[in-house]
């Protein structure tokens, strides 16, 4: 009875005590390899360049759960994520939900730049302060501040647990502790806030290890934890939901000694996002990405320089390339990872009005390959449309993924959700070249969820410009529910799709195709039809449950 997929797999049956050895005793004596290596697949002079649609992989042997697959992969040269999934820098993409959700499951979402600076820092800060071990700077009052006052700062920090010291500084006495249901139902807003604060404290000493202080903090059964000196200073804080949240959420991408979530954010290549970015910086950014149709340009060269001398610590991730000679200025100039693709997004037209750009297959092999003989991890960006995409890319050498479209229509991207005319539930979705963000962003209005925005970006349009051309459009992406249960299919679908392939990560999937163990198979255009569904009268495409 053939084994069905991997399902035989989740239980330990005699299967999988079978190596593949006896096979490749077989195989030995005719030694033809079925399907192509990458490198015939890929070489443009037999077929010009391919897309993902245009191939297939090739099954391999399964020996392993689909579940032990390992997800790891590196997205800078110094930083790694447990999950290869990057949301893209679009004002109907991401914000700092989306950045802090991506981030949660172990991806990463970057944050647009249709903003002004200040928005934009102010969402890097989200992230940064969503999660914590010790929070070294935390919001703290004095015992004059008003109950009105702590309402007003739990509206805007969106948290309410307010330590009181002294001074209403860091480093002062702590002489009590309010939170939320302290001033929740407090009618006098006038009232000092020593009315209701607690002040018979449990607190902890400075130098406590982490693990030390959740446990206190476990036993104490209050939400926070302050941390003090010998002199009673307040130090830092500890926060009960941080430990909830680090349990929920085992894959979330964090740095090594850290505690929060890594956060990323795209900027242009003009003069004036070099103080954009000195924003975003003091705001806590890890990565920044520079935001641009064609990276190969001076522009973006001299903004790496400049980076990386004023910066050390913050990875560069430039791009949009797709050759390997836009590759190799960008990797000469310093950066630590490369975005591919354009002209393959879903809403993008820059192909077909630029006569410039490469399909995505081809951009990404070329470029990716080139860039492993530098250690540079490459994104592939743009153009995927389903699980099946993502592998392909992966496979191709690309480190990680990058969606727009696909994660516009979830609830964590900004906007709200109107009805079509068609009677279904869409996000609006368009691309950064789009005459609609284009304008907005030479208005100043930037993204539906900001209020102010400066030109500065110019991702699609030079200042000097008299007229707008267009190189993407505007439009809508059906509802998809919450990225807490799209990314983890996703993942799940992608494991899936290793464990086919038969191999146990993603860095085994890239050296076996380099090495010609996995193989591809050109599609035809009949061939394309009969991988997806036909001859049905009518279908339900529920893709999981
Ligand atoms: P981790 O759980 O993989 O991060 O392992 P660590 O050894 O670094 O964690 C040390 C302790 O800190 C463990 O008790 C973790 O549960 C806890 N911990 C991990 N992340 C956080 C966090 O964001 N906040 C708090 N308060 N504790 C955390
Ligand atoms: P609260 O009880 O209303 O303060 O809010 P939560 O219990 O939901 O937790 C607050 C969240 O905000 C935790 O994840 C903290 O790590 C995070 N946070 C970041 N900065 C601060 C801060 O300065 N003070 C507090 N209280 N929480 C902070
Ligand atoms: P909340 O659920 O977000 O309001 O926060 P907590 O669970 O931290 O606080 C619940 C109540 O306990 C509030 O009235 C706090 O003022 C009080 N409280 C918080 N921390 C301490 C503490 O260390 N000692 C004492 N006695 N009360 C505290
Ligand atoms: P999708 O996942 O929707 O197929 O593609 C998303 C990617 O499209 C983005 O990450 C970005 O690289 C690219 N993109 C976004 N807006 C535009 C646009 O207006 N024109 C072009 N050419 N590409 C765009």
């Amino acid at each position: 009875m053939p084994i069905t997929n991997g399902d035989a797999m989740n239980e330990p049956t005699s299967t999988k005590a079978l190596d593949c050895s006896a096979a490749m005793d077989v195989l030995a004596q005719y030694p033809d390899r079925d399907g192509i290596d990458v490198q015939t697949l890929l070489d443009s002079k037999n077929h010009g360049g391919l897309t993902y649609n245009d191939f297939l992989v090739l099954p391999g042997y399964i020996g392993f759960p689909a579940s032990e697959v390992s997800m790891e992969t590196p997205v800078t040269k110094r930083i790694s994520l447990k999950t290869p999934f990057l949301s893209s820098p679009m004002d109907t993409v991401t914000e700092h939900s989306m950045a802090i959700y991506m981030a949660l499951l172990g991806g990463l979402g970057v944050i647009h730049h249709n903003c002004s600076a200040e928005d934009q820092a102010e969402m890097v800060r989200k992230v940064k302060r969503y999660e914590n071990g010790f929070i070294l700077d935390p919001v703290v009052i004095s015992p004059r501040t008003t109950v009105g006052e702590a309402k007003q700062l739990k509206e805007k920090w969106g948290f309410g647990g307010f330590p009181v010291t002294e001074n209403g500084t860091l480093r002062s006495k702590l002489v009590g502790i309010v939170t939320s249901r302290d001033i929740q139902f407090h009618a006098d807003l006038d009232d000092p806030v020593t009315s209701v604060m607690s002040v018979d404290l449990v607190t902890a000493r400075t130098g406590i290890t982490l693990q030390d202080a959740n446990g206190i903090l476990s036993k104490s059964k209050k939400g926070k934890l302050p941390i003090v000196d010998e002199g009673g200073n307040l130090v830092s804080l500890l926060s009960r939901s941080d430990l909830m949240k680090n349990l929920h959420y085992p894959l979330a991408s964090k740095l090594p000694h850290s505690k929060q979530l890594i956060s990323a954010a795209a900027i242009g290549t003009r003069p004036e996002d070099k103080a954009r970015l000195q924003k975003l910086v003091d705001a806590g950014l890890d990565i920044v990405i520079l935001d641009s149709s064609q990276g190969n340009s001076v522009f973006q060269i001299e903004m790496i320089k400049h980076i990386k001398e004023r910066y050390p610590e913050l990875d560069v991730i430039g791009g949009n390339v797709v050759t390997r000679e836009q590759a190799a200025a960008l990797i000469a100039a310093g950066v630590d990872g490369l975005r591919i693709g354009m002209g393959s997004g879903s809403a993008c037209i820059t192909q077909e009005v630029m006569a410039v750009g490469r399909p995505q297959a081809a951009s990404v092999y070329n470029v990716a390959s080139f860039a492993a003989k530098f250690g540079v991890p490459c994104i592939a960006d743009g153009g995927i449309q389903n699980v099946g995409h993502i592998v392909k890319g992966l496979a191709l050498g690309a480190t990680t993924v990058m969606m727009g479209g696909l994660l516009a229509g979830t609830t964590e991207s900004p906007g709200q959700y109107f009805v079509s005319r068609e009677g279904q539930l869409v996000k609006a979705y368009r691309g950064m070249g789009s005459i609609d963000a284009m304008e907005d962003k030479k208005a100043g209005a930037g993204s539906k969820n900001s209020k102010a925005s400066n030109a500065g970006t110019a991702r699609y349009f030079s200042e000097g410009d008299r007229l707008l051309v267009a190189q993407g459009v505007s439009g809508s992406v059906l509802d998809r529910g919450s990225v807490t249960k799209f990314i983890p299919y996703l993942m799940a679908g992608v494991q899936h799709s290793l464990q086919d392939i038969g191999v146990k990560s993603l860095h085994e999937l890239r050296q076996n195709v380099v090495h010609g163990k996995v193989r591809f198979e050109l599609r035809t255009v009949s061939a394309q039809a009969e991988g997806n569904v036909h001859g049905l009268h009518s279908f339900d495409k529920k893709l999981y449950s």
